[in-house]
């Protein structure tokens, strides 16, 4: 006869050497991401829940019914089941559900991935879904190094295996002059997989296909400073000056914050949330920019010192006229290159943008869940 027990502690028994396995596997393989390890970790310990479980109250194992579509582990040894879990355990703490926004990227991503932009998206969180620098994106995206903050919803972008500069082979270049022009080095070109996927690097000089794309992993370009757009009003000498001491322009959660190529903070809210002056000052701009920006009001705080306060939905003041700390003068909104409503809120200072955190006082608005 076929004893129910036996067979469950055989199997059990089984699986967890079987886990030990993957686990060895998956260590080998990932020393480097930790944070993968983590996940790891609390997917072990969810299985564990599940089989003390399973002894417990003598439930079948069921092979799950959803295969993973990302952070599948490479080598995962065929024949071992996934685990349906049940519904009262805490859905966030699970690995399993597909939320793409919060989802790591493919590990060993060799290709050169289109990915279309969704509401709601900016730089920096494409790259973190991916695992590459933002940097990296820009580069593969010639459109992007003007104004990184230029993605429309439905656009398509192109984003590197790994971070670097993304490059089309122009005839008469060699690895060489690849590594020289993006300060790289030839072995580690020589070495992707996805340019040996596509160059003949077995040839001695390497033969590069014209107009191919391939990977300078750790390469870089130089950064384009952008030009500040300004208004054309001068500032009268009885305009209201601002006091050097800023507050938060609007409520909001940070959707992007400050780096290298995006110099202000997207504050992220529901469209016509009241956006406020950060300080006294003499309202320079207000109209359309096309640049990017849409709706847009430039503040003059005197002093070398304005604040820019981008895609708003309407305006509550006019160009040429002061402007108190805090007093309302537009709404949030999601006009020019934007994906959903947000203020982008930068501040200069004598040409030099600011990181508005750590300048601004008050409490700073947290981070955006995604
Ligand atoms: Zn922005």
């Amino acid at each position: 006869m076929h004893d129910p027990t036996k067979f469950l502690q055989v199997r059990v028994t089984t699986l967890s050497t079987r886990v030990v396995d993957r686990l060895e596997t998956f260590r080998a393989e990932q020393r480097n991401n930790v944070s993968l390890l983590t996940r790891l970790t609390a997917h072990l310990g969810v299985i564990a829940l599940v089989l003390i479980g399973l002894l417990l109250g003598g439930l079948q194992l069921q092979a799950a019914q959803q295969p993973r579509t990302y952070d599948q582990p490479a080598a995962q040894p065929a024949g071992i089941p996934d685990v349906n879990l049940d519904q009262s355990y805490n859905q966030s703490d699970i690995t399993l559900s597909a939320v793409p926004f919060t989802s790591k990227p493919k590990k060993d991503r060799r290709e050169v991935t289109t990915y279309i932009v969704q509401p709601g998206d900016n730089v920096s969180v494409i790259a973190a879904r991916f695992g590459v620098t933002p940097d990296s994106v820009i580069w593969a995206n010639a459109k992007l190094e003007e104004n990184p903050d230029a993605l429309t919803v439905g656009q398509t972008l192109y984003v590197p295996p790994v971070s670097g500069v993304l490059h089309k082979v122009a005839k008469g270049e060699t690895l060489q002059t690849i590594a020289a022009r993006f300060k790289a080095q030839v072995s580690d070109i020589f070495n992707d997989p996805f340019n040996q996927s596509i160059h003949d690097f077995k040839s001695s000089p390497p033969i590069l296909a014209v107009d191919g794309w391939i990977m300078v992993p750790g390469g870089s370009k130089p950064i384009v400073q952008r030009v500040i757009q300004r208004g054309n009003i001068a500032a009268p000498g009885n305009a209201l000056k601002g006091t050097a001491n800023f507050q938060w322009p609007t409520s909001a959660c940070i959707s992007q914050y400050f780096w290298g190529r995006h110099p202000g903070l997207d504050l992220a809210n529901s469209a016509g949330t009241a956006v406020n002056a950060a300080d006294a000052g003499f309202v320079e701009f207000v109209g359309w920019d096309n640049t990017g920006y849409g709706n847009m009001i430039l503040v003059n705080h005197g002093n070398g010192t304005l604040t820019r306060y981008a895609h708003l939905s309407a305006f509550a003041i006019q160009a040429g006229q002061s402007v108190q700390k805090g007093q309302l003068i537009g709404r949030i909104g999601s006009t020019g290159r934007s994906t959903g409503p947000h203020l982008h809120f930068e501040i200069i200072v004598n040409g030099v943008h600011r990181n508005p955190v750590g300048v601004v006082q008050g409490r700073t608005p947290g981070r955006c869940n995604r």
